[in-house]
């Protein structure tokens, strides 16, 4: 399998071009880890120098990215969107809203979009941009995934337990959620894979 970046968008009356397959979104404040994971998620499927950008600098994803995980044949198979990030310090007001802008025409206007996966960072309690994105999400009838982000930051099990519980309360989560993940250590990757194809197949 490989992964090329389709294109990056920011206009909100253009949208990524369709390629058919279903597209797994993936959003979350910036610095959340995003680039991260989708680099993890695609490093053991994957044969491919393509690569989300990993920002030192939060806000480094201020468009609507789009990547083809495709086959031997070159056939697209499953498209992962890389929304923008939110809560940016940096951008101006113009720009921001042109990001939300961009991002909401996606989710909105999409029928290809099968689960959209929400990130928080495991050491953070949720913030309103997390609970509105949940919120727009569940009222456009996309299937969500949550997943608690940089998980190997926290080595006490007890402080680790106390913030998933946090998280679950904050957002509304159903039990089991959210998902642990680390980009480094690999934890929950299995696992997000299972629920992404599991989105897709449906
Ligand atoms: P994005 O802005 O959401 O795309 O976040 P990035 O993927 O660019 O990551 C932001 C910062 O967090 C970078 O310095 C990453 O190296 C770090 N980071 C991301 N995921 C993890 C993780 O699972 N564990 C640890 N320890 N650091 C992470």
């Amino acid at each position: 399998m490989g992964m090329k970046m389709v294109g990056a968008y920011l206009d909100d009356r253009q949208l990524p071009p369709r390629l058919g397959v279903p597209e797994v979104a993936f959003l979350g404040r910036s610095n959340v880890g995003k680039s991260s994971l989708l680099n993890r998620l695609t490093a053991s499927a994957v044969q491919s120098s393509t690569k989300a950008r990993v920002g030192k600098t939060p806000g480094a994803t201020a468009s609507v990215n789009l990547y083809s995980l495709y086959n031997r044949k070159e056939k697209d198979l499953l498209g992962f969107v890389d929304l923008p990030g939110f809560g940016f310090a940096k951008l101006s007001k113009d720009t921001k809203a042109a990001v939300e802008a961009a991002a909401e025409n996606y989710l909105g206007k999409r029928k290809e979009l099968m689960l959209g996966i929400l990130l928080v960072d495991i050491r953070r309690i949720p913030s309103e941009d997390d609970r509105a994105v949940l919120a727009a999400l569940f009222d456009m009838g996309v299937p969500i995934a949550v997943v608690a982000t940089k998980t190997d930051k926290i080595s006490s099990l007890n402080e680790r337990e106390k913030q998933l519980l946090e998280i679950n309360q904050q957002l509304g989560l159903p039990e089991g959620q959210p998902l642990c993940v680390s980009s480094v250590t690999g934890e929950g990757i299995r696992d997000l894979w299972r629920i992404v194809l599991e989105a897709c197949e449906a």
